[in-house]
């Protein structure tokens, strides 16, 4: 089995490893540091809870040990899809970095400008950025990418999805042709193909085994709702919503609430606030700072209910989750195996409660298919007429914090707060699917492992460099982004992500509880 220690890396980050608790290096660590340390190109095909940001970041700051920044030059590049994620990977490099002097700046929307410009007039070692917000700073002519030696791009399927991929390759064509190139995505859809074999040198390909299962300690059931009335449905699964969680008690210290769309993630926080839940929501249309408050909040066990959309809870790491309700069935099924892998981490008892509605017993069907098991149905703790539940009983639910529940919270505010707007029923012309975010957002804890097997790629074409680019009307962000659906880094692109379903084969779910993880083999792959 390797060590951390067989890995040729800096002794302060290898302190900084073991202190971080880390014992072995994960597959994918030990598949992609060496070639990484080596100055190769790597890509690497694993998902979130994989131990991938680590196997990235500590060849990265290993070798920039080595040098020195300067001013508006940053040495090395990440680039994430999501602010949540690019905040996480900072994190990551505190973590590693922390017996060494390395600077850093975070670049990601939602937050000023005037902070991250300071940072990067000093000069930075690591530039971690959304795209976006990395273009802004280099369009401003704030920023200076001809001395990056490394760029990372971290999920890139997840870039594909939201419609981030003529970014991606603008900033490749930003970046000095003799950079190296980390690239990881959790699929190889035909577009991120394309984008290696243009922009990647000779790769070695490390690749993280698929894995479709759902941790054995994690309770799973289903509530099979009927509405009583097709107008009544939303109202109804909000009651049964509210009904589990309370027949939970105690068991349930806290949880993640997923929901397929953001308008419901805002309805149903609401609704539970309203009841006198602790709850908040989580969607990618919040602005940056009440994201960050409200995970904060979450994390530190403040928050006991966090309302989610897949695309929020990226990248979200809170170690005891013990609950996680899907209001709806998730559209795509593997994301069933990353929403629940919140709960029942680290050998922790989880459990995982789902509502699914006639409509949805296609996408159930498909879950159960994935995860190769009926998933038990459970009874309704309303009985048959769940919209009848009274309201008065929720005044009896209390926070986290003991508070009682809001006084607030009548009958009538209640029956009020459940009616469904108008203006939702109008806007929703488009196909449900247009407004689904779904995204891959599990962070677990992975297992290390025994042997990594790693694989050269093909001999490409030298690495094409095009001219830069530059916007043809002199406004940043018209044209440019016009493929890319909006400037949120949270929204995306769900026809490119239908249309990659087809086309790939998912990596997907892996739990940090999972000692399956153990069993992981590497596909040796040469096309
Ligand atoms: P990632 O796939 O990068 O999101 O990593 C998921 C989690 O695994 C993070 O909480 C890391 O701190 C943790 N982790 C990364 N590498 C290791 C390792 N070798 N051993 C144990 N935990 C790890």
């Amino acid at each position: 089995m390797t060590k951390f220690s067989d890995l040729n890396l800096n002794p302060k980050v290898l302190r900084a490893i073991e202190e971080a608790g880390y014992e072995t290096p994960t597959p994918i660590q030990a598949g992609a540091i060496p070639p990484a340390l080596e100055g190769k190109d790597v890509l690497g095909i694993a998902q979130t809870g994989t131990g991938k940001t680590a196997s990235f970041t500590l060849p990265m700051i290993t070798m920039l040990a080595r040098g020195r920044a300067r001013a508006r030059m940053p040495r090395s590049l990440v680039l994430c899809p999501t602010r949540e994620l690019a905040a996480q990977v900072a994190e990551n490099f505190d973590t590693y970095t922390k017996h060494l002097k390395l600077t850093k700046a975070l670049l990601i929307g939602g937050v000023s400008f005037g902070e991250q410009d300071k940072l990067i007039d000093k000069g930075v070692d690591v530039l971690i950025a959304t795209p976006g917000r990395l273009i802004d700073h280099f369009e401003r002519g704030k920023l200076i990418l001809s001395d990056v030696k490394i760029m990372v791009v971290d999920e890139a399927d997840r870039m594909l999805d939201m419609g981030f991929i003529p970014d991606i390759e603008r900033i490749f064509q930003m970046t000095p042709f003799t950079r190296q190139t980390l690239f990881f995505s959790a699929t190889m859809a035909p577009e991120i193909e394309r984008i290696t074999n243009t922009f990647l040198s000779n790769p070695i390909r490390v690749e993280v085994a698929r894995q479709a299962t759902t941790g054995e300690n994690i309770e799973q059931g289903v509530l099979m709702l009927a509405a009583s009335r097709k107008d009544r449905e939303a109202t109804e699964k909000r009651n049964v919503l509210r009904a589990l969680i309370d027949a939970e008690g105690d068991k349930c210290t806290n949880a993640i609430i997923f929901c397929n769309r953001k308008m419901d993630v805002d309805t149903v926080a609401k609704s539970l606030k309203k009841h006198g839940y602790d709850a908040a929501p989580i969607h990618g249309d919040l602005d940056q700072s009440q994201r960050t408050k409200t995970l904060d909040g979450f994390r530190n066990g403040d928050l006991r209910f966090l309302v989610a959309s897949d695309v929020a809870a990226r990248g979200l790491d809170v170690p005891s989750v013990s609950h996680v309700f899907n209001f709806d069935v998730p559209s795509h099924a593997e994301d069933y195996v990353h929403r629940i892998g919140r709960t029942g981490r680290a050998g922790r008892d989880g459990k995982a409660i789902m509502i699914c509605v006639p409509r949805d017993e296609k996408n159930l069907a498909d879950v159960e298919h994935l995860v190769q098991r009926e998933i038990p149905r459970l009874e309704n703790p309303l009985g048959d007429k769940p919209a009848a539940k009274p309201v008065k009983d929720t005044a009896k639910v209390t926070t986290k914090a003991g508070k009682p529940a809001s006084k607030d919270a009548t009958p009538d505010d209640a029956a009020k707060s459940e009616k469904p707007k108008r203006t939702r029923t109008r806007s929703r012309k488009k196909p449900d699917s247009a407004k689904v975010e779904d995204e891959n957002s599990v962070a677990d804890t992975p297992t290390p492992e025994a042997t990594p097997k790693v694989t050269a790629e093909p001999q490409h074409e030298p690495k094409a460099e095009a001219p830069e680019e530059k916007p043809q009307d002199g406004k940043p962000h018209q044209n440019r982004r016009g493929g890319r659906g909006g400037r949120t880094d949270g929204n995306r692109n769900d026809n490119n992500r239908q249309q990659n379903n087809r086309n790939d084969n998912r990596v997907v779910g892996l739990g940090d509880h999972t000692p399956e993880f153990i069993e992981l083999s590497f596909e040796q792959r040469s096309k």
